[in-house]
């Protein structure tokens, strides 16, 4: 940290128990600055982006961040130096008009990309699909959102299970009919929302604005946006937050260390933070933000890599499915040999499954993946030399993927959500952003707009 960054940190930080930082203690009070001191709560996405934006228009911020690391949901591993994985989001998703394009541009990030056209599905017994079944399950995945195109004309909404439940009694009669089923459920709509067909509103599932274009990868994983991103910010690592408590003249956040005081809070805690009640709001929060977090959901998508000795699988595909036996298990792959020329894999679970697993051992986990490929392709294929799982629902500063819209909620409650308080708290992250929740560019875009929330206040 600069001297210069330290002398303001020492100004922001009001040690209740009286830490020599602040002399005697006895808060910040009366001397402060009315234009404005901003604690950002976490350092992903949503929170540099406010930070920064806020930072070059000359205001004083402060990051508090609970992990030792910032990024959040946005994590590349260096665990093998001459492959840097994300862990958390990989994809630009839309390259075109993405803001995320812009700031990679600005970098000169280099980038891959990834081809839903090279793709192949396996059938339950490991038997590649013909064309002719191929063009089975597209015309599966047809119907399926037609039942869920006409599930939202209806007024009364049902969960996107109910919605295409009688599609499932259509193909009850065959058992092969339903496991493809369940793949398009899974594998098109679950991976995609991170939330369960049990539980996923048929109304609003899809709600999210798309960008167009391809979808690129980091050659250097998506990390190069976050260090960008916090370049000169005053960011506090290791700062787990326990309370808020704010009032007509000033916020106090309390974290397991010490008291921060400022003009106002911008909170980017992901909405499974939120729903947990791990941070306490004093006064508590409007009944219309708490009914908002209660209705929304917080997915989850895990991921496992593993690298091999040599790539056993086709080389010029990036999307390898497999329809299981079991709803929603290994139904999706990534190989990094085409477009990396690595061969390793990257196997999702997402949802009530991707949930489940998270209380498996490491081990479990990697012959659980191992069986899927030993179907698809032979019991001689060579044992992973190397591995990567998350945990991403059981991780106490995420508590799940990205958010979605369960029955119940609505996408203005993401409004509701993102609306300040008070002119004392401020909102941002994913879960915030109607338009585009669930990816990396919405949470960037919710930091840009609280930071112009707050300016537009103080000036
Ligand atoms: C497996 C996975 C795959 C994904 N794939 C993609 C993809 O390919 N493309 C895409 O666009 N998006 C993807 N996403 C979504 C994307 O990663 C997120 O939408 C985005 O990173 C969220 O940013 P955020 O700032 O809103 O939240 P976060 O990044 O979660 O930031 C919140 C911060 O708050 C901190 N925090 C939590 N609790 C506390 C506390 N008590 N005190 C202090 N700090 C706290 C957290 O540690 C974190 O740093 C993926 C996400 C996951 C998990």
């Amino acid at each position: 940290m600069q001297r210069r960054d330290l002398l303001k940190l020492l100004a922001l930080i009001c040690l209740g128990g009286g830490s020599s930082a602040c002399g005697t203690g006895g808060g910040s009070g009366g001397g402060m600055a009315r234009r404005g001191r901003t604690i950002v709560i976490g350092a992903g996405l949503a929170g540099l982006a406010a930070a920064r934006e806020l930072r070059h228009n000359g205001e004083d911020v402060v990051v508090l961040e609970a992990r030792d690391r910032i990024g959040g949901r946005l994590w590349t591993s260096s665990a093998w130096p001459d492959m840097p994985l994300d862990l958390g989001a990989t994809w630009i998703h839309g390259v075109r008009s993405n803001p995320m394009t812009d700031l990679a541009d600005a970098l000169q990030a280099r980038r891959l990309v990834t081809s839903y056209d090279k793709s192949a599905t396996y059938h339950t017994n490991g038997q590649l699909l013909t064309d002719a079944e191929e063009a089975h399950s597209e015309a599966l995945g047809n119907q399926v959102r037609m039942a869920l195109h006409n599930a939202q004309q209806r007024d009364a909404d049902v969960t996107v299970r109910q919605a295409v439940a009688a599609l499932t009694q259509q193909v009850q009669p065959s058992l092969a009919a339903t496991r493809l089923l369940n793949f398009v459920l899974s594998s098109e709509i679950e991976h995609e929302y991170a939330g369960s067909a049990h539980h996923l509103s048929a109304h609003w599932y899809d709600s999210a604005d798309e960008f167009e274009g391809d979808n690129a990868l980091f050659v250097h994983g998506f990390q190069i946006i976050t260090d960008y991103l916090a370049t000169d910010l005053l960011i506090e690592l290791s700062q787990v937050v326990k309370a808020i408590v704010w009032g007509e003249h000033e916020v106090r956040v309390l974290t397991e260390r010490m008291t921060f005081t400022a003009d106002r809070v911008v909170v980017t805690l992901p909405l499974g933070v939120l729903q947990s009640s791990s941070v306490q709001f004093t006064p508590e929060l409007p009944s219309a933000k708490r009914h908002a977090l209660a209705a929304l959901g917080m997915g989850v998508l895990n991921k496992c890599y593993l690298r091999f000795s040599r790539a056993f699988w086709p080389h010029d595909i990036d999307w390898l499915g497999h329809v299981s036996a079991q709803h929603g298990v290994w139904n999706e792959w990534v190989s990094f040999q085409r477009v990396a020329q690595m061969p390793i894999l990257l196997g999702f679970n997402a949802a009530d499954h991707g949930r489940e697993i998270e209380a498996w051992s490491d081990q479990q986990i990697v012959a659980s993946a191992m069986e899927t490929l030993g179907i698809m392709f032979g019991s001689n294929i060579p044992q992973p030399n190397a591995y990567q799982i998350t945990r991403w629902a059981t991780d106490p500063f995420a508590r799940g993927a990205y958010s979605y819209n369960a029955l119940g909620s609505a996408p203005a409650m993401r409004d509701t959500l993102a609306m300040p308080v008070e002119g004392k708290l401020f909102f941002a992250g994913e879960a915030s952003h109607s338009a585009h929740f669930g990816t990396t560019h919405g949470a960037y875009l919710s930091g840009l707009r609280v930071a112009e929330q707050i300016l537009y206040q103080i000036r």
